[in-house]
C-alpha cells in the first residue's frame, strides 16, 4: 500500500466536539486508526489554537473554528477573534442560529455574529461550514442566501430538523446535510432523510452531545449510521459508504 492510499478514509464524521471528550488525544489517534474523516468543531474561537495544536499532524482529522449560537450570548465579543483567525481555518463551525426557548432571547446578538461569521468567509473565499439550525432553519438560509454567495463557500447543515420544504430550499441552494443516529430515530426525521438527494449526504456523530445507552458515541459509531442510512435509502451499506466519501470528496473539492 502506497502512501496516497493509506490516507484514504473509510468513514466520515463531519461534525463532532472531540475537545468535549475527557481523551481528546486519544480519539484523534483512534480516528486516525480506524480512517474516520472527522470534523471537530470548535464552540468558541478561544478553542482554536489548542484544537489546532493537537491535530496538526492527524491524518484523518480536521478542526473547524467556531462560535457556537448557543454562547453567543454570552460571547459575543469573540466574534472579533473569530474572524483575526478566520484566515487559518478552512472549515468554520459550530456556527449558526438556535432559536429555541432557552436561547431565543440572544437570537438578534446569534443573528449578528452569524451575518459577521458569513460574509468574513463570503470575503475570503472556499470556506467549509457547519451551521446549527435548531428552530431557525428558514432564518439561516436567508442569512446564507443574503451573505454567503455561491462559490463563496459552502454550507453543511447540521443535525437539520426543518421541513421538507426548507430542505429543498437548502438543496437549491447547493447545501449539504450532515445525519446523525438521532435523526434516524423517528419516523418523521427518517421520512425526511430519505426524500434528499443521497449526493448532498454526509454522516456525523455531535458527539459527546449524541450518546447511545448513555455512553457518548465515538466518531467510529458513524459505520452504524450508514448502515441504519443505507436502509432509509434502499441502498447496499457499502455503496453507502461509498457515496459518502464520494460527496465529501466533492464538499472539499476547490
Ligand atoms: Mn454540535
Amino acid at each position: 500500500m502506497n502512501a496516497t492510499t493509506r490516507v484514504k478514509p473509510n468513514w466520515v464524521d463531519f461534525h463532532c466536539h472531540l475537545d468535549l471528550y475527557p481523551d481528546h488525544a486519544a480519539l484523534i489517534e483512534e480516528c486516525d486508526q480506524e480512517g474516520v474523516a472527522t470534523l471537530t468543531v470548535t464552540t468558541t474561537p478561544k478553542a482554536w489554537a489548542r484544537n489546532r495544536d493537537m491535530a496538526a499532524h492527524a491524518k484523518h482529522v480536521r478542526v473547524a473554528l467556531g462560535l457556537h449560537p448557543q454562547l453567543v450570548g454570552e460571547r459575543e465579543s469573540e466574534i472579533v477573534l473569530f474572524e483575526s483567525l478566520l484566515s487559518e481555518a478552512r472549515y468554520v463551525g459550530e456556527v449558526g442560529l438556535d432559536a429555541s426557548p432557552r436561547f431565543y432571547r440572544n437570537f438578534a446578538a446569534q443573528e449578528r455574529v452569524f451575518e459577521r461569521v458569513l460574509r468574513a468567509c463570503a470575503e475570503h473565499g472556499d470556506k467549509v461550514l457547519t451551521v446549527h439550525s435548531v428552530r431557525s432553519v428558514s432564518k439561516v438560509l436567508g442569512h446564507v442566501e443574503k451573505s454567503l454567495p455561491p462559490g463563496r463557500g459552502r454550507v453543511v447543515l447540521h443535525w437539520f430538523t426543518g421541513s421538507l420544504s426548507e430542505a429543498r430550499r437548502a438543496i437549491d441552494l447547493g447545501c449539504y446535510f450532515s445525519i446523525n443516529s438521532e435523526m434516524l430515530k423517528g419516523p418523521r426525521h427518517r421520512a425526511l432523510v430519505e426524500q434528499l438527494p443521497v449526493e448532498r449526504i454526509l454522516t456525523e456523530t455531535d458527539g459527546p452531545f449524541v450518546q447511545s445507552n448513555g455512553v457518548a458515541v465515538r466518531p467510529r459509531a458513524v459505520a452504524d449510521t450508514v448502515i441504519n442510512l443505507a436502509l432509509v435509502k434502499g441502498l447496499n451499506p457499502s455503496v453507502m459508504a461509498a457515496l459518502i466519501l464520494r460527496n465529501l470528496s466533492g464538499l472539499l473539492s476547490r
